[in-house]
């Protein structure tokens, strides 16, 4: 399905081109199956519109969940494995780089080059001097920044179905908490991570409390596992 529906778009079609076709072609009840499938496989991965995201990259690309790995200890030991040795200034944000063919100066401090990795979105905060090349400014027009979070809730027992791969899901109408990462078995205490994305994040996230947010998720891992109970699954 998922080939036949990119094979004879342009490469450069958007997911939004694609998809407005092939959804008004669908029945009520696979357009609902649809929808809940781009909400959780799409929307959640990504957090743009569809009219900045890439058909074949997004439809092409394996998803996640069966068949991931976890990494036992955490991503820490990566961190500290590469920054053995090095000297790391902690809590101090970079304000001014400047550049030339003779080197760089950062915030006053002269290097022979500076590699530079904040999120695109924080890159206005910088002074560049002299500012980006015009390639790199055009590259970097074409890339968007998605809308993704994730909210960590502890308990003091698991007291919601157990999934073999750690991947709870939740098919909601809107879309919302839709999925969940049991982190119980990996650190130890009973521990959910729920994803949000999208427009999903501006009406139940943005502008809420902690103990709001923290209320409206427990909420819905309370509807999926009562669900889960009821349905026997
Ligand atoms: C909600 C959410 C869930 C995700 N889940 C997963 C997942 O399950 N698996 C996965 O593989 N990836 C996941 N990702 C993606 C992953 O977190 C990112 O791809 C990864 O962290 C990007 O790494 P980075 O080094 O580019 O940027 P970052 O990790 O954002 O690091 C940028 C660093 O730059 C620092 N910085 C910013 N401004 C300055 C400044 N002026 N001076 C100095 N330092 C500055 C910041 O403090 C930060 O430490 C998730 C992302 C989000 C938002």
């Amino acid at each position: 399905m998922i080939e036949s529906l990119t094979a004879t778009a342009p490469v450069t079609a958007s997911l939004a081109d694609v998809l407005s076709a092939h959804l008004a072609s669908l029945t009520p009840r696979d357009l609902l199956a649809a929808r809940q499938a781009i909400d959780l496989d799409i929307d959640l991965e990504n957090g743009v519109t569809h009219d900045r995201l890439s058909a074949r990259f997004v439809l092409e690309e394996p998803g996640v969940g069966l068949g991931d790995r976890w990494l036992p200890g955490g991503y820490g030991q990566l961190l500290q494995h590469l920054a053995a040795g090095l000297r790391i200034r902690l809590s101090t944000p970079v304000r001014c780089i400047e550049w030339s063919t003779a080197g760089v100066v950062v915030d006053g401090e002269k290097a022979d080059c500076c590699i530079c990795t904040i999120p695109l979105w924080l890159l206005p905060t910088l002074v560049l001097v002299p500012g980006l090349p015009r390639t790199h400014r055009a590259a970097l027009e074409n890339i968007s920044v998605g809308l993704v979070e994730k909210v960590l809730l502890r308990f003091d027992e698991r007291w919601w179905p157990a999934n073999d791969n750690g991947y709870l899901r939740w098919y909601d109408e809107p879309a919302g908490w839709g999925e969940w990462l049991d982190l119980t078995d990996g650190v130890g205490v009973p521990m959910v991570a729920a994803l949000i994305a999208g427009d999903a994040v501006r009406r139940r996230h943005h502008g809420r409390s902690d103990q709001q947010v923290a209320i409206d998720v427990a909420g819905a891992l309370r509807r999926w596992a009562g669900e889960r109970v009821r349905s026997g699954r």
